[in-house]
């Protein structure tokens, strides 16, 4: 019994945390050399209980990310700070995470746990005789596997092999993004939306600013652009991304599990995407090992986590729509 795991940024090392756990050896076959570059650094606090459940929340603790308590938002209205909240041990803190490096420990720890980390593309499926997912065919060679939980990002790899339509529900929105040095006093990590989009500035290490644009397709801002306050900055050339919001029909079935980005995609405004890349990455290892420690029934599994996913998706649907209706933003007018 084996657990394959394409892709191994959030979504895949906590996955992969979440089976160890329990006994069950995990295979990770990643494309990319690690550290590799990733957007999105504004970690919500909620990861913190979620890492601490991993037992690797010192992983956060001891890196040095910068700490903020909250986001300044100019969101059809003047500037103000929006604290993310408070409990009776005081009030709740962000990381500006730089990924790369954040990633690597999440990996790094899965590593040294006891996960197999294979070096390789995923290019195909393996089923088996019932036409269930029994493995992945990759650069070097099949693997086959019990599981296979797709934690490969936008891509939606495993989606596209197994056909599964992937449904929209915004127009097309890119993002444009990049980092720049210097010295800016605005007040960061800021969002704030104007007639096209909406531009992010957050300091992610001292004097080291990210700023994320996100506009509808047709009115993305050429690779020379930067965000007003960071011009004649010195910066590498910006990147792009296609941030529509999207979830797969399917998330889990027979032998399989999306999490992370392969599952769904939202644009950054709400910078819950790590989050919601681990905590999936975690929901899918536990139902798995229901399932195959438990002896829990495989499509009751299945259809528990297709519940709760696609509710969370939806939930942050209705709740996105309400804010860009507020700034009459993407077609969603209120
Ligand atoms: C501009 C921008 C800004 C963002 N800002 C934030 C933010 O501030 N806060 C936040 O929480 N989120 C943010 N996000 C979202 C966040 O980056 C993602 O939600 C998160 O990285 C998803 O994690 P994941 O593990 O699902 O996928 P990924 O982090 O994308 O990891 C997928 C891994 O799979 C590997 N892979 C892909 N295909 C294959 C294959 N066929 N075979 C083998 N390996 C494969 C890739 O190399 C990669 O390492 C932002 C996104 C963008 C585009």
């Amino acid at each position: 019994m084996q657990v394959v795991i394409i892709g191994g940024g959030p979504s895949g090392a906590a996955a992969a945390l979440m089976l160890l756990d329990a006994q069950i050896p995990v295979t990770i076959v990643e494309q990319k050399p690690f550290p590799r570059f990733r957007p999105g650094e504004t970690l919500h606090p909620g990861v913190e209980p979620l890492l601490t459940r991993l037992g690797v929340a010192h992983q956060l603790q001891s890196a040095g990310y910068v700490r903020h308590l909250g986001v300044w938002s100019g969101w059809g209205g003047a500037m103000q700070f929006v604290p993310y909240g408070t409990d009776t041990n005081g009030p709740w803190r962000g990381y500006q995470a730089i990924r790369a490096d954040f990633d690597q420990r999440l990996l790094g720890s899965a590593r040294s746990r006891g996960a197999q980390i294979l070096a390789g593309k995923v290019s195909g499926v393996l089923l088996n005789a019932s036409h269930e997912v029994a493995g992945v065919m990759t650069s070097d060679g099949p693997v086959r596997a019990t599981y296979v939980i797709d934690c490969s990002g936008g891509a939606h790899t495993l989606a596209r092999q197994l056909h599964i339509p992937i449904v929209w529900y915004s127009p097309q929105l890119v993002a444009r993004f990049g980092y720049v040095s210097g010295r800016f006093d605005g007040p960061t990590p800021s969002i704030c939306a104007d007639q096209y989009g909406w531009t992010w500035i957050a300091e992610v290490a001292p004097n080291c600013f990210q700023w994320t644009r996100v506009t509808e397709a047709q009115n993305r801002p050429d690779s020379a652009w930067r965000p007003q306050g960071l011009r004649g900055f010195e910066g590498e050339p910006s990147r792009g991304a296609d941030v529509t919001w999207r979830i797969a029909k399917s998330l889990a079935g027979p032998g399989y599990f999306l999490a992370g980005d392969s599952a769904a995609v939202l644009d950054p405004s709400s910078s819950h995407g790590v989050l919601r890349a681990i905590m999936s990455g975690m929901m899918a290892a536990h139902l798995a090992v229901r399932h195959l420690c438990d002896g829990a029934d495989a499509q009751d599994c299945a259809a528990a986590y297709q519940d709760w996913l696609t509710s969370w998706f939806q939930h942050d649907v209705e709740t996105m729509n309400s804010a860009y209706r507020k700034v009459n933003l993407f077609g969603f007018y209120g």
